[in-house]
């Protein structure tokens, strides 16, 4: 017989592992793997001195990973550093690169190359977003989002696969979204960018499987303790009960979201390639695509 619904509950949040809200690292930890499952790999996280890379990285060094955290703004990625290695007793080494030039990105694989020596996992997780109209976005803001996230993945994933996957194989999980599966509204520019890193996941997965690289996407739902959850309006969300539409009844957090990410990248998916795992509580298949509703939250977050 199904459960009670208090007990469903009850039993659901003995699920449900912690997270904090800002980008600080757990203060309590239970491990539901081995803690040496990624003992003497190094993976190189963009995005990861905030929101979910930020959790990535921490999930990834409580499992023996040493990381490489890179985005923009170095003093970001610097005090994530210092966070990290405090929690983990792990090396954590923090660069400033711009997926969109090259040159900074060679630069900082050259550099962790030089630190650790190798590059096991590649996260491409960096990525910008807003919500806005079709109709009221500049020709330049679209260009901006998919020069961030599909160019800045290529770039990336290039840059790795020249330096070191290509000759030692690897693992790339390209963190994407939802957004396009039921063509979002006010999304069409991050949408149509992750559709087409999830394409790009599946050529890579191809082109690069003979040199044992695996390559992945991760799509999140609403996830709680993000810039992207709070951009979007996930607290007005959350007041206004929209989340009793998503089959799992609540967001997710950045710590399942990191946990999926670690599936994806360890052993345990070692014959998984050119996929896309969606980590979204089953939201896609329930949520209302309701402009009006989008549009009061576009401009109360603007405010
Ligand atoms: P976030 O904290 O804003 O993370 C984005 C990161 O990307 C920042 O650390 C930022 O650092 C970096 N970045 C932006 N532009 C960059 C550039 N040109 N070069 C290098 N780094 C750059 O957002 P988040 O919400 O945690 O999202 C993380 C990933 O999950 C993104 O790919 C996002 O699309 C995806 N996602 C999130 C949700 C959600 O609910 N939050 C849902 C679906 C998908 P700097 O500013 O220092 O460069």
């Amino acid at each position: 017989a199904a459960p009670a619904p208090a007990m469903a509950e009850g039993a659901m949040a003995a699920q449900v592992p912690p997270d904090e809200d800002g980008d600080e690292c757990l203060s309590q930890y239970r491990h539901l793997l081995s803690p040496d499952l990624l003992a003497g790999q190094v993976a190189f996280i963009t995005g990861g001195g905030s929101g979910i890379g930020f959790r990535i990285a921490e999930i990834f060094m409580r499992h023996g990973c040493r990381t490489v955290i890179a985005s923009r703004n170095l003093q970001r990625v610097s005090e994530a550093a210092k966070k990290l290695v405090a929690a983990t007793g792990q090396q954590c080494l923090p660069l400033s690169m711009d997926v969109r030039q090259p040159q900074t990105i060679v630069a900082a694989v050259d550099e962790a190359l030089k630190e650790f020596k190798r590059i096991d996992i590649l996260i491409n997780g960096a990525a910008g977003n807003f919500l806005c109209p079709a109709s009221a976005l500049s020709f330049n803001a679209f260009k901006t989002v998919i020069d961030i996230d599909t160019l800045g993945t290529f770039n990336t994933s290039k840059v790795v696969f020249e330096k070191y996957f290509r000759d030692h194989g690897g693992v790339i999980v390209n963190i994407t979204a939802t957004l396009s599966y039921r063509g979002q509204a006010l999304q069409v520019h991050a949408g149509a960018a992750k559709a087409a890193i999830d394409a790009m996941t599946r050529h890579l997965a191809v082109e690069w499987g003979p040199n044992n690289i695996r390559v992945n996407s991760l799509a999140p739902g609403p996830i709680s303790g993000t810039e992207g959850f709070r951009r979007l309006g996930g607290k007005l969300a959350e007041k206004s009960d929209q989340f009793s539409v998503i089959p799992l009844q609540r967001a997710g957090n950045k710590t399942e979201i990191a946990h999926s990410t670690l599936y994806l990248a360890s052993p345990l998916s070692s014959y998984v390639t050119g996929t896309t795992l969606v980590v979204d509580g089953g939201s896609w298949l329930t949520s209302p695509n309701s402009f009006s509703a989008l549009m009061g939250i576009a401009s109360s977050s603007a405010k």
